[in-house]
């Protein structure tokens, strides 16, 4: 019997499992293939998040060794922005520095027991803990709009399941989306030869990082950008400051909450997109309004009443959490987890409303802010699941986690 069994072993899972190996003594297991979920992007994907905000959070008399810095120190440059490969590398390496125990097996189901939970794992072993985190990110909850549903998924797919654009090579394709995935997906398929169009409901194409940013920054020498952006690096400038600080943001009435939530994750490009999309059309302000299969391929409508037909149909329509897609969680044990929208409400250190139960990563932006969806969320994560454990595990905590 284990006291915290964490599910899941990406940025966040690693992260906890960093800081709460502060706590001497406490018995910690953490489950799954480390940054498995990162290696399923696109091969040749470069990070979009600054180089502050993809660090995996350390507890602070770590983070200077486990940093990317640190990392790059070790193992060689990283360029930035960050290449998907050198992320996997580093998250990879932080484990091994930081959490060199991880178990490797898939948790097939979570449901309770008499003293917490029982973890059956991928190879039929099963596993007690008083607690469970969940860490087990977005995979699952990508968003499938409805009128695709109908196309065989040779026909239409999810930007999510593809590790390898390089096979739509010589062929056409259509991507539905404005967002980063929908654009970095073009502009990888153009790269490897496919012919692409993409089309997008907003009017325009929100680039990260604009030119009038740019110039600001440049003008007014890096203090100002340090008082306007978070090292998070979440949302517009001054708003990026106020997300940083989720015990702040949440003092605010909710419907302003949802409102900067929405602009601050609204789709958007990085702009070291924009030359590599050059060659490729963007007709934005447009909706496919139907679908249907001709001759193996795809005849797409759109709502100028103008028709594609093309080899595939590429989804960039993002993920909608909802945790009860979460297969391995018991339907009982979800069915206890006060929800809204999909989401978890959480109390102090992300605990949902049954007692032990702890979610963490996407689904706790709600209850949090929009920083959960990100890597440098972890900075805010780690702290505030000590804080909550630090009372409870007091007598064993090593002296610089003691509260006083
Ligand atoms: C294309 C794309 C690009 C992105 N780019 C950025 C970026 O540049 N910067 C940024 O900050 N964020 C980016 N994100 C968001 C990114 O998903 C999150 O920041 C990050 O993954 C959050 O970490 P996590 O630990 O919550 O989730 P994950 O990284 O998904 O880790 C969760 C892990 O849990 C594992 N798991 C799930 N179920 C189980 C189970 N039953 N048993 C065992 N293990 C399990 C998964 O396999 C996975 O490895 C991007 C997302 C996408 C889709």
């Amino acid at each position: 019997m284990s006291e915290i069994a964490i599910v899941g072993a990406g940025p966040y899972g690693l992260s906890t499992a960093a800081h709460l190996a502060a706590i001497p003594g406490l018995q910690v297991r953490i489950f799954g293939e480390p940054m498995s979920f990162w290696r399923s992007m696109p091969r040749g994907m470069l990070l979009r998040s600054n180089w502050p905000a993809t660090h995996i959070a350390a507890p602070a008399a770590q983070a200077a060794r486990l940093g990317l810095d640190a990392f790059a120190a070790d193992e060689g440059a990283v360029p930035y922005p960050v290449p998907l490969d050198r992320f996997v590398a580093y998250g990879e390496w932080f484990q091994r520095h930081a959490v060199p125990s991880v178990d490797r097996r898939q948790v097939a189901s979570v449901e309770a027991a008499p003293r917490g939970f029982r973890l059956r794992l991928a190879d039929g072993e099963t596993v007690e803990a008083e607690r469970v985190i969940v860490a087990a990110g977005i995979r699952g909850f990508e968003r499938r709009p409805e009128r695709f549903s109908q196309l065989p998924p040779e026909l239409v797919s999810h930007t999510a399941e593809h590790p390898d654009l390089g096979r739509f090579a010589g062929r056409s394709v259509l991507i539905v989306g404005g967002g980063q995935s929908a654009l970095e997906s073009a502009a990888l398929l153009h790269e490897s030869g496919a012919q692409v169009e993409v089309i997008a409901r907003d009017r325009i194409i929100h680039w990260l990082q604009g030119r009038a940013s740019k110039l600001f920054h440049h003008q007014m020498g890096s203090l100002v950008p340090k008082l306007l952006y978070a090292p998070t690096d979440v949302g517009p400038a001054g708003l990026s400051q106020l997300l940083a600080r989720p015990a702040l943001f949440n003092t605010l009435p909710r419907g302003l909450r949802d409102r900067l939530w929405r602009r601050a994750v609204r789709p958007a490009g990085a702009r070291w997109l924009v030359d590599r999309l050059r060659e490729v059309p963007l007709r934005l302000g447009y909706e496919v309004t139907s679908v249907a299969e001709k001759g193996g391929r795809v005849l797409a409508r759109l709502s100028d009443g103008t028709d594609r037909q093309v080899d595939h149909l590429l989804l960039g329509t993002g993920y909608e959490v909802d945790i009860a897609r979460y297969a391995f969680l018991a339907p009982g044990l979800v069915a206890g987890v006060h929800r809204v929208k999909g989401y978890p409400v959480l109390g102090p250190g992300f605990e949902t409303s049954v007692p032990g139960l702890h979610i963490l990563g996407a689904p706790a932006a709600r209850t949090v802010g929009p920083i959960m969806q990100f890597v440098s969320g972890t900075r805010y994560a780690g702290p505030a699941l000590l804080a909550y454990f630090a009372p409870r595990y007091r007598a064993r905590l090593a002296p610089q986690w003691q509260c006083a």
